[in-house]
């Protein structure tokens, strides 16, 4: 019409639609109890025990159904809605630690994802320290997933965080290693203990030689750094024999298990601790 054409793609105004509702209710479902954890059991290769879990966020919205963390966590990061969810999770973990102690189960350490802009908040080793000493839960339980992209976006800096949080007693991994252009030099400076290798070199490891190379090289390089290595997204028995011969010390998938709801993993815990 008016002499002009005007293109729209129903498409284009569904996603932003859909963004802002998924991104205006983060809020609403903290407060409204439509969040929850899920814990993935992560087990040593050598022992075939359980030595923790990574607490994964899950979100039931009331209209939309589940949603994914891949799609809120970016959105909650933009609003900064990531500060107050971060420290839901992170309390919750701690709250449901303490409820597994006082039911006398055995324990095992739970990993939490610290996102970038949590991460970049000012005193946060002194807050975190802060909310484990008011769960009553000793501070080796609580460990901490920081990105690689997110240690490398600024290196010195996060060199002195990560450094502040060991000091406090936090236990620190590197997620999604091998994705985030570690600069290796930095990487060694880095208070950690583990390496978390990303899915990406996991999924084609039986097929593809160079996710062979890569992932062999990953566990040598951390061993000769003092760190242990964890292979994240394990789902086959020929993944899992490869990575066990490559000297890998711990694997968390689909082939042992999908992040569990608290009361299924419990069972798992009571079993396999
Ligand atoms: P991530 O930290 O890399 O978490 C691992 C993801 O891989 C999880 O997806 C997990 O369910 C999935 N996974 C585990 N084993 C397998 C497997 O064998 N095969 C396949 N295909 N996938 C597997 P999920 O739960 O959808 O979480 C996705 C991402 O959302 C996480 O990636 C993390 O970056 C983010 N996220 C989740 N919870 C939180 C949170 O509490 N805080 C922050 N900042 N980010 C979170
Ligand atoms: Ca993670
Ligand atoms: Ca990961």
């Amino acid at each position: 019409g008016r002499n002009s054409y005007r293109f729209f793609a129903p498409d284009m105004q569904e996603s932003s639609a859909r963004a802002l509702t998924v991104s205006s209710g983060i809020r609403h479902a903290l407060s409204h109890n439509e969040l929850r954890l899920v814990y993935q059991p992560q087990l040593s290769l050598s022992s075939g025990r359980l030595v923790g879990a990574e607490a994964l966020l899950r979100w039931q919205h009331p209209k939309l159904g589940a949603i994914s963390p891949v799609e809120f966590i970016p959105l909650a990061e933009l609003s900064g809605a990531i500060i107050p969810l971060g420290e839901w999770v992170i309390c919750e973990a701690l709250r449901q630690l303490a409820a597994w102690k006082a039911r006398g189960l055995p324990l095992v350490k739970v990993a939490v994802n610290l996102s970038a802009l949590q991460f970049v908040q000012p005193g946060l080793a002194a807050t975190l320290a802060q909310w484990v000493a008011e769960s009553g839960m000793p501070f080796g339980m609580l460990e901490l997933e920081l990105t690689e992209a997110v240690a490398m976006k600024n290196p010195a800096q996060a060199t002195q965080t990560i450094e502040a949080l060991s000091q406090q007693g936090f236990k620190l991994s590197i997620d999604d290693f091998g994705t985030g252009y570690s600069s290796l030099s930095y990487l060694k400076g880095f208070a950690v203990y583990k390496l978390k290798i990303d899915q990406s070199f996991v999924r084609d490891l039986e097929h593809d030689p160079d996710d062979q190379a890569i992932v062999k090289a990953i566990i040598q390089m951390a061993h000769s750094l003092g760190l242990i290595t964890i292979a994240e997204g394990v789902e086959t028995e020929t993944q899992l024999n490869f990575l066990k011969a490559q000297g890998c010390d711990e694997v968390q998938g689909y082939h042992y298990s999908r992040p569990l709801e608290a009361q299924d993993f419990e069972a798992f815990m009571s079993a396999r601790a």
